[in-house]
């Protein structure tokens, strides 16, 4: 009935009132409006709009991708389908958070923190743990890290006490911890972040940031002022 009183309001052509009152979309003179107004799940049956539905709550997953995921879904046998379904019950039941350094983790300490050829003289300070995987996938640091878990933002209602500030403190003034590297990217809330962990930790141990710089590959000329001003304040002499 809603999808009738839409048409009706939104097309003057339509008759207030249906010939025939069991077929809703239509005009006064029982043609089938050429450019729907239809609700776009309409068009899918139950389970599959269902699909859709859910397939479009993913990050960077909009109408259109939704549907080409969802009918490749359809498309595949039905074992494969199980183990897609299987994977992701499995991965929300045991993944949790390691307890040294809150990231990702099917068991209670993770394989980083467990690592005996780890450096455990360094920790990397990031908000979340897909820096972790992107700092890992370059295979240069050997440290350990500490996952916040998000950054402060008065904004959005998020104080220090939301996040794993307090656990890092104690970690780093309990152990033997010579360098904590502040690897948060640059923004309002990323550098209120660091300053505030920052401030924190300098009684205890040395306290480094990543330099920001410039992209590879990237131009001097196409570079925005911020960016170039902090990748003038990282220089470092050659080697
Ligand atoms: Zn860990």
């Amino acid at each position: 009935m809603v999808l009738y009183w839409n048409l009706r309001r939104s097309k003057p052509g339509l008759s207030p009132s249906s010939p025939h009152p069991e077929i809703k979309d239509q005009w006064h003179d029982g043609r089938i409006p050429q450019r729907s107004n239809l609700r776009r799940l309409k068009v899918y049956t139950r389970p599959l709009a269902r699909l859709i539905e859910q397939l479009q709550h993913l990050p960077g997953i909009g109408p259109k991708s939704a549907q080409r995921l969802a009918l490749h879904i359809l498309k595949r046998p039905e074992m494969e389908v199980q183990a897609l379904a299987q994977a992701l019950l499995d991965a929300k039941k045991q993944v949790g958070v390691c307890s040294e350094c809150f990231h990702l983790s099917a068991e209670p300490v993770c394989e980083i923190c467990r690592a005996p050829n780890r450096d455990s003289h360094i920790v990397c300070v990031v908000a979340d743990s897909k820096d972790v995987i992107a700092i890992e996938k370059t295979r240069e640091y050997p440290g350990l890290y500490h996952v916040l878990g998000g950054l402060i933002s008065p904004m959005d209602g998020i104080g220090p006490e939301q996040l794993h500030i307090s656990p890092l403190i104690k970690r780093v003034s309990q152990k033997k911890i010579q360098e904590v590297i502040l690897a948060i990217s640059p923004s309002i809330e990323g550098d209120t972040t660091t300053l505030y962990i920052g401030q924190l930790l300098k009684p205890f141990t040395k306290v480094t940031r990543i330099a920001f710089g410039l992209p590879m590959g990237g131009d001097l000329e196409y570079a925005d002022e911020v960016t170039l001003a902090r990748a003038l304040e990282g220089r470092r002499e050659l080697d």
